[in-house]
């Protein structure tokens, strides 16, 4: 068995800068550091941050007044860092710098007096964010039968914007649909899926095109979370290359039975998933199968954000 282990994968910029600031908080600050939703959608992060003294909530009126609070990656809308300042929480804005871009589109593109197309997942923590800049000017599609259903016609002002984890390929067929749609549509000048997003797909997608040439039995093993959005996405490309692919959190969730006769395991992890994880996969590969690894890059990143503001 070869396991082909591809690059780009696990923590991007974004998820590096958020999981260090809660690190740096719970050092500086001691236990309990609230955050506001998951940090990142994973369950090993969550779960370490967890033992180390975060607390998660979904709502900020569980969070004591003062308290020293973190904003996930995902980013938050305009009410919650209102209520945020109402409870004078001491607040660390952990969201991602590339989804602070894209609230900034949609903020731009409300006060040009445009309606705003976010596609997206309609209840992904970023994309409710996001819209809660102008809820009422802001509509949310992830399909081309949501842009059938919208109230606007052709001749109103309309902008788009998108989410960062979409998939690329999809999110380009729902661009070129609103095109036809709303002729006149403007969007933003700089893609919104991110360089993370795009590179991980971008990996998947070749090497999985590579092997389905080849006369061997290939699966592809995605570490990352049922609810993170770019996992599914890495999921869902390979699956459409017709290689079998499944999510995992951990080894516990491999099923040795499920590898027999198996040549190769295209092995990537999403843009919330540590490399331990991934590591101890192949260790568990190395001991069930002898397998051999492989690395495989398709381009380099050196993307790094500077860390958020502690107050
Ligand atoms: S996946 Fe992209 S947008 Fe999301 S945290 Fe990472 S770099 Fe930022």
């Amino acid at each position: 068995m070869l396991i082909k282990l591809l690059y780009p994968r696990g923590f991007c910029a974004g998820v590096y800068r958020a999981t260090s600031a809660l690190s740096a908080a719970l050092n500086k600050y001691g236990a309990p550091v609230y955050v506001y939703h998951e940090i990142v959608h994973n369950k090993w992060v969550v779960d370490y941050f967890r033992q180390r003294g975060a607390a998660f909530v979904d709502s900020l009126d569980d969070v004591p007044d003062g308290a020293v609070t973190l904003f996930s990656a995902h980013g938050v809308s305009p009410q919650i860092e209102r209520q945020a300042k109402e409870k004078n929480l001491r607040y660390i804005d952990a969201s991602c710098p590339l989804v602070q871009k894209v609230h900034r589109e949609a903020k731009r593109f409300v006060q040009q007096g445009y309606s705003v197309i976010l596609i997206g997942h309609p209840r992904h923590d970023e994309v409710v964010g996001v819209q809660g800049e102008a809820p009422d000017r802001i509509f949310i599609v992830k399909s081309k039968e949501s842009i059938d259903a919208l109230p606007l016609t052709a001749q109103d002002k309309i902008a788009y914007i998108t989410q960062t984890t979409l998939s690329v390929d999809e999110s380009a067929a729902i661009i070129e649909y609103l095109k036809s749609r709303f002729p006149n549509i403007v969007g933003p000048t700089v893609k919104d899926v991110c360089y993370a997003t795009q590179n991980r797909q971008n990996a998947v997608k070749t090497a999985a095109n590579d092997f389905n040439h080849k006369n061997c039995a290939v699966k592809a093993l995605i570490v990352g979370s049922a609810n993170s959005s770019n996992s599914i996405r890495l999921k869902e490309i390979a699956v459409r290359q017709n290689i079998p692919a499944a999510l995992i959190d951990s080894p516990a969730d491999v099923d040795p039975n499920d590898f027999i006769g198996v040549d190769v395991v295209l092995l990537t992890a999403g843009a919330s998933a540590h490399e331990s994880v991934v590591q101890q996969v192949v260790e568990f590969f190395q001991s069930a199968f002898d397998a051999q690894v492989e690395e495989t890059r398709i381009c380099e990143e050196n993307t790094v954000f500077p860390a958020p503001f502690m107050p």
